[in-house]
């Protein structure tokens, strides 16, 4: 068993090192002109053979690290009771139902994927070690009663559900952004609890790694969200979301890409959704068009 962990960990430092490649090509894939996004083997037909294998690396790696986060915790950055936390903060709610509410940002250390539009890299490593009723002294002090658990991916901490439990029992609203790739069980007996479930679309890269059992746990309370790259992408949500009737289980937002290079006009996702008169949310993110687009902690 420790001959496979090890052998386990070589696997993820060695993706790790090589992820800018396939992030590259990744980007090259999604937006390539004679390229159906629905099928990604067409763009491993462009790739050299190394960045074939080095993409298979990549998608054993996620699935690699939630296997040793949950099974046995070699990966595990936090001891019983404490979780790695990269910043607290309190900032307008931008990316869901509660667009512009106050809220309280709790994000947590470390992500199994890795999105070739995502705009929280240094959430992957950076991050100090707090004890679960430490960060809620911090998130009550704030007197803000919305809180957002988000991540990196914040169900690759075993003590997750334990910090959404304790701000849920001082009243607290809790926000639980999570990358749909890990199961959500342990949270849908919390009471205040709000799942917001990334579906990743395929120019993120990261599609193969949905967890689609994870619908049959939503509620009514819940949201899902598709983050739109391109035409492509609006056309697989659309078809996730029909497949699986999600817009009959819960709130479904869609959010165009607003960093280059792979940005879409929000207007464009507009007018798509209008003309298909589909019963989801243009979910535009709020506190970026406040704030600005590279202004962390906002
Ligand atoms: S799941 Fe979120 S934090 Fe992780 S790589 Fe994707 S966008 Fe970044």
């Amino acid at each position: 068993m420790k001959a496979v962990i090890f052998m386990a960990l070589l696997l993820v430092v060695y993706s790790e090192r090589t992820m800018p490649m396939i992030e590259r090509y990744s980007w090259i894939g999604a937006h390539h002109p004679s390229l159906n996004l629905s099928s990604l083997t067409h763009f491993h037909t462009l790739m050299p053979v190394k960045l074939r294998a080095l993409t298979l690396c990549a998608q054993a790696r996620a699935t690699l690290l939630s296997i040793l986060y949950h099974s046995h915790g070699v990966m595990s950055m936090e001891k019983d009771n404490t979780l790695k936390v990269c910043e607290i903060f309190t900032s307008i709610q931008g990316e869901s139902s509660y667009a512009g509410w106050p809220c309280t940002f709790v994000r947590l250390t470390g992500c199994n994927l890795r999105c070739g539009y995502c705009d929280t890299k240094y959430a992957y490593y950076e991050g100090d070690v707090l004890t679960v009723s430490e960060i809620a002294a911090k998130v009550a002090a704030t007197g803000i009663r919305l809180a957002e658990i988000t991540g990196g991916e914040p169900l690759l901490q075993k003590e997750t559900a334990a910090l959404a439990k304790t701000l849920s029992g001082m009243g607290i609203a809790v926000l639980i952004e999570t990358n749909g790739s890990i199961d959500i069980s342990c949270l849908k007996s919390i009471p205040l609890v709000t799942v917001i479930m990334d579906i990743k679309t395929p120019s993120s890269g990261m599609s193969d790694n949905n967890d689609f059992t994870n619908i049959a746990r939503l509620t009514r309370q819940d949201e899902v969200k598709f983050v739109i790259g391109s035409r492509d992408d609006y056309t697989w949500a659309v078809q996730i979301m029909r497949q699986y009737e999600i817009d009959k289980i819960c709130t479904v937002l869609m959010s165009p890409v607003t960093l280059p290079p792979s940005s879409i006009d929000p207007k464009l996702l507009a007018k798509w959704i209008l003309d298909d008169k589909l019963s989801v949310r243009l979910n535009i993110q709020l506190h970026r068009y406040i704030f600005g687009q590279d202004i962390r902690g906002v």
